[in-house]
């Protein structure tokens, strides 16, 4: 086997001495080139990345040292096309990182990780180039540029400003500094909480499995004898674990040690307590912005946010809390009942909480999600969301012939999107269904071409991915109603992709607190009555999902909206508020009990995610003082939904739906998206919608 292998290589390198490394080649083929997904090879990535940096370092190098004075096409506009060839591979790289993974490629995945983050580096720092994008910026200060002009000059500068570019010589070596110690904090944090996760592992005896399903209890017996306590059953300290085990054991005591143990993740004042460092991060972050003039993080963030300020953020949040934790009375109240008509003897405690509120879900909404399933067929969804499609956006989908277009997989399968009234071709959809190994979890949605127009336009090829289990031949695959609302959500996202009209790619960039709306605003065309009644059929009867049936689902989705906000909310407000406070002589584990002791926090329940585990916001910045945005999009979601709710013709209206897109798809980040939304609904969004879809009370 071995000697194969490296047969195989040394033929592949002789190849490559006489023609150009696959990966980086031009697009060729049909629908003006696309990715050669059939003949990819991993052994061709590391090249391949690496020489697409050089040359993308080249782009750069070029146009920070260009004699001609600053343009926005000689700068702004090369910067926009810089590093194409580096895009294209990048493709490739996507497919073997969550499609096709394997340990080959993880090898080469962590060799080029830091290769790649000295590259976006080499861009960020490079003086010469943020001199001349600021002197286009100062320009059209005074003299704007047409709007999607200046608004991509206005996205790039603040993108360069806000990573230090304006920083004089000493400044930004203190930044720097900052980061690189930032950035071992970080490491350091995951793995305490790795640690915490790994090595508090509970063992059951067969006498302490009440209420456990057989799946549950055999694959936590199998989970015992790989960590070699055969006859014994492992209850590891993960979210996936801990969290059936909390809803349908009996042992109340075992109940207890396993929610502490979840819940005490990098607080146990040992060499993996993560206090102190988090108070050590929340210093050089105040630090670091302050060199750039901010009073604190938050503020810094949220700039360019929709929220744009972390008080927006916070009134919205404080908007909502208040009924949140009343209805947690109210859940508890109901649990508290059925313990005691079951003769429990108890005060409902946190690591009751799921293991009560199941038993409420059961007497009060009685739904089977099994016979929900029946009537969710993937190929039938499918074709729901084309019609979908076809009446929101206007959109055909139309399967391209069998081996036309190189898959990466035979059971990708590929569409082409035109324009039902004029026959335009708009780009191709990418469907890869199923779960398989070296295949990442969940679901999600890519493009490896998006729409832009300043150099002739572009069609769009866009691939949503799922994990359904791959049927025997000639069976239909069945899934629940919450993968049934995935599907359409990740459908949100290609249709977002396709339908951009934007002119520049860094138009088509996303906003955090805004990105997510467009998809969780999909999800709901699932239950409307004309998917339900063509596409929701029974899979041997065809027979349409009853109505009754509807109305329990629709039902259940209020149920412990109290514990789910709640618990959201309490770290999402933590999150901003550990970045709003003087952090010099913080202590972490004190400001987190008083902090949710003003806020009256229930006792019942504790954060989802306390501090010394809050990986969003320690283990890296991507989501630090960004928790809220869940919410932010989920407001937006709910105000746009009862816009077409209330619509003359409902969830299809057509003059609706052309806003939709118009607003609220098409423009991606090439308008701001307070305005985008104003356009499309005549106001800003409130939160009143939210508060009925949670079964919130208004408040008066
Ligand atoms: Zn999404």
């Amino acid at each position: 086997m071995m000697s194969c292998k490296n047969e195989t290589n040394s033929e592949e390198k002789m190849a490559d001495h006489n023609s150009e490394n696959s990966l980086l080649k031009e697009w060729t083929g049909p629908y003006e080139g696309v990715p050669a997904f059939d003949t990819m090879k991993v052994s061709d990535v590391k090249e391949a990345m690496e020489e697409g940096m050089t040359r993308g370092l080249k782009d750069i190098d070029a146009i920070a040292n260009n004699p001609d004075p600053a343009t926005f096409e000689n700068t702004i506009v090369a910067l926009e096309s810089a590093a194409e060839d580096l895009e294209r591979v990048y493709t490739y790289y996507g497919i073997f990182s969550s499609n096709k993974s394997s340990p080959e490629f993880r090898d080469i995945q962590t060799e080029l990780a830091p290769k790649l983050s000295d590259y976006q580096s080499k861009i960020s720092q490079n003086a010469k180039l943020f001199q001349r994008i600021k002197t286009v910026y100062e320009a059209s200060q005074n003299t704007p540029l047409a709007a999607d002009q200046q608004r991509v000059v206005d996205l790039t500068y603040k993108q360069f400003e806000m990573n230090g570019a304006n920083l004089d010589a000493e400044k930004k070596k203190r930044y720097a500094e900052i980061n690189k110690e930032l950035s071992k904090l970080y490491t350091k944090f995951s793995n305490n909480v790795l640690h915490d996760e790994e090595n508090y592992v509970t063992y059951l005896n067969k006498n302490q499995l009440g209420g456990l399903s057989s799946s549950f209890t055999k694959s936590a017996a199998k989970i015992a004898t790989d960590k070699g306590e055969d006859d014994k059953y492992a209850i590891t300290n993960t979210r996936s674990s801990i969290d059936p085990f909390l809803t349908y054991s009996t042992e109340r005591d075992l109940r207890k040690i396993v929610w502490t143990n979840y819940y005490n993740r990098g607080d146990n004042a040992d060499a993996y307590d993560n206090n102190e460092l988090i108070a050590d991060i929340l210093r050089l972050r105040k630090e670091r912005v302050g060199l750039m003039g901010y009073d604190n993080y938050a503020e810094w963030r949220l700039q360019d946010r929709m929220a744009k300020t972390p008080e927006n953020a916070m009134k919205l949040m404080m908007a909502v809390w208040p009924a949140a934790i009343a209805r947690v009375d109210e859940e508890v109240a109901d649990m508290q009942a059925i313990a005691d008509a079951e003769g429990d003897h108890l005060k409902i405690k946190p690591w009751d909480y799921r293991f009560y509120a199941e038993k409420v879900r059961q007497k009060k909404y009685d739904l089977d999600s099994d016979e929900v399933k029946q009537y969710l067929q993937l190929d039938k969804l499918t074709e729901a969301l084309f019609y979908v499609a076809g009446r929101l956006f206007n959109y055909k989908f139309t399967p391209v012939a069998e081996g036309s277009v190189p898959v990466f997989h035979p059971d990708v399968k590929v569409w082409e999107v035109s324009d039902k009234a004029s026959g335009k071709f708009i780009g191709l959809w990418y469907l890869d269904p199923y779960a398989r190994e070296g295949k990442r979890s969940g679901a999600w949605a890519t493009t490896y071409r998006s729409y832009t127009s300043y150099k002739g336009e572009k069609t769009v090829l866009a691939s949503n991915n799922s994990n359904f289990v791959k049927p025997a031949p000639g069976e239909s695959v069945l899934v629940s109603w919450d993968d049934a609302t995935t599907f359409f959500h990740e459908f949100g996202h290609a249709l977002h992709f396709f339908s951009s009209n934007v002119k520049y790619p860094t138009l088509n960039s996303g906003v955090r607190d805004y990105t997510e709306f467009q998809s969780q605003l999909l999800e709901r065309w699932l239950s409307t009555d004309e998917v339900i009644n063509t596409y929701l059929v029974h899979h041997d009867t065809g027979e349409p999902i009853p109505a009754s049936l509807v109305a329990k689902i629709k039902k259940a989705s209020k149920f412990n909206q109290g514990f789910g906000t709640t618990e959201y909310l309490a770290s999402a407000l933590m999150d901003m508020k550990l970045h709003m406070a003087d952090p010099t002589h913080i202590d972490i584990d004190q400001f987190e009990r008083e902090t949710l002791k003003d806020l009256n926090m229930p006792e019942a329940l504790p954060m989802r995610h306390r501090t010394p585990q809050f990986g969003h916001v320690f283990s890296g910045e991507g989501y630090a003082t960004a928790y809220y945005g869940y919410m932010w999009a989920d407001v937006l979601t709910a105000d746009a939904a009862e816009a077409f709710a209330e619509a003359p013709g409902g969830f299809y209206d057509q003059q609706l739906a052309d806003k939709l897109v118009k607003y609220l798809f098409a423009p991606r980040n090439s308008m701001d998206p307070a305005e985008a939304y104003r356009l499309f609904r005549g106001r800003d969004a409130n939160i009143e919608a939210l508060m009925r879809d949670r079964g919130f009370p208004l408040a008066k």
